[in-house]
């Protein structure tokens, strides 16, 4: 329950991160010089809620369409650079989303094409969820027009890279580490679970959290930018699928920031509609399986009445499958649809489309 004075802090507060407008007469006026300390210090420790993500789909299928596989471009709202988290196909997404007019700061000139300015000029650095091909084939891809840049992962997964793609047998050796010799374009840059690490040069702090798929070693990303979160899964299975605690553990992490309502966004997957039989899941979640984890997560949100501050937080589903080359993703919407999910507000993720928050909105 909100009183007037936590709607005051909030008022307050975005107008010192939209502006300083407060910050600069509060210090340089003496009448009000600690009065303004006060009140700066009073922002800081409560955090803005109005700053939103920028989500936009590069790829969003789990495989068999060799140019919608998972990446993602995302940046804070007063950032000017990308980060790519996962480069399955980057060609097609980057021209749809160019189309739909969603690359800030894209010059519509014509002096570039959207895939040059993107490597170029849009994206800062690049996070990799794991090896898998659907998850990294489009950074293969553009690698020899693509401009120096830091790569960040896991250590098995950039260690599997390096091993298995960037040899000097499968691909030249874009990366700065393994086989010489090395054209050191791509910097490995290894984030260690839990850690928060500062990410590029534009504030972002992310988070890595292990995964279990299938036997693969995955990554969650949890993204903060100024105290506003999102969260991105890599491929996962459900813990009672895969014998496991990750997703417990991430669960565990963001509960709190869910009750407090500055996570913005989730994106994670439901790679097949249910039933699927557990030889088959490949280390991957169905409907019912993505609602036993929500209820999970549900049940660790502290305070009362759980699934309203679950309402606040936006899912994209994505890394739908296709099979035999038609999409299951009306029949996965469907399926999460007639589950009834209490609190669970989710969006089908589509190539080339833009996802931000508008709900979580200062109020
Ligand atoms: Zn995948
Ligand atoms: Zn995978």
């Amino acid at each position: 329950m909100e009183n007037l004075f936590t709607i005051w802090i909030k008022v307050f507060n975005r107008f010192c991160y939209d502006s300083c407008i407060m910050i600069y007469i509060t210090v340089y006026y003496p009448f009000f010089k600690r009065l303004g300390a006060f009140l700066v210090l009073l922002a800081l420790a409560f955090p803005a809620s109005g700053q939103q993500f920028s989500v936009i789909a590069l790829g969003c299928n789990g495989g068999i369409t060799d140019n919608n596989l998972s990446a993602w471009l995302i940046k804070p709202a007063d950032c000017q650079r990308y980060l790519l988290l996962d480069a399955g196909s980057l060609t097609h997404g980057i021209d749809k989303a160019c189309a739909n007019g969603l690359l800030s700061g894209f010059p519509v000139d014509g002096s570039r094409s959207p895939l040059d300015w993107t490597l170029k000029e849009g994206i800062e650095a690049c996070l990799i969820s794991h090896p898998h091909f659907d998850h990294f084939a489009g950074l293969v891809a553009v690698s020899p027009d693509d401009v120096p840049k830091p790569v960040y992962g896991s250590p098995s997964t950039l260690l599997l890279l390096q091993k298995h793609v960037f040899n000097n047998a499968v691909w030249a050796n874009f990366s700065d580490q393994g086989e010489s010799p090395r054209i050191g374009k791509y910097r490995f840059v290894e984030i260690f679970e839990k850690c928060p690490t500062r990410v590029g040069d534009q504030g972002v702090v992310v988070t890595e959290f292990p995964l279990s798929h299938g036997g693969m070693r995955s990554s969650a990303f949890l993204l903060n930018h100024c105290n506003n979160y999102m969260l991105y899964f890599g491929d996962t299975g459900a813990d009672v699928k895969e014998s496991s605690s990750l997703l417990r553990d991430v669960w565990q992490e963001v509960a709190p920031l869910i009750a407090k309502q500055v996570l913005e966004i989730v994106v994670i997957e439901v790679s097949y509609p249910a039933p699927r039989p557990d030889n088959l899941l490949f280390g991957h979640l169905t409907p019912s399986l993505l609602a036993g984890e929500i209820q999970n997560l549900t049940e660790l949100i502290p305070g009362e009445h759980p699934e309203k501050k679950l309402e606040k937080v936006l899912f994209v589903i994505t890394h739908v499958k296709p099979v035999a080359g038609r999409s299951n993703t009306l029949i996965i919407e469907n399926q999460l649809k007639s589950l009834h999910i209490p609190g669970f507000r989710f969006v089908m993720a589509g190539q080339g489309m833009l996802y931000s928050n508008d709900i979580l909105e200062l109020k």
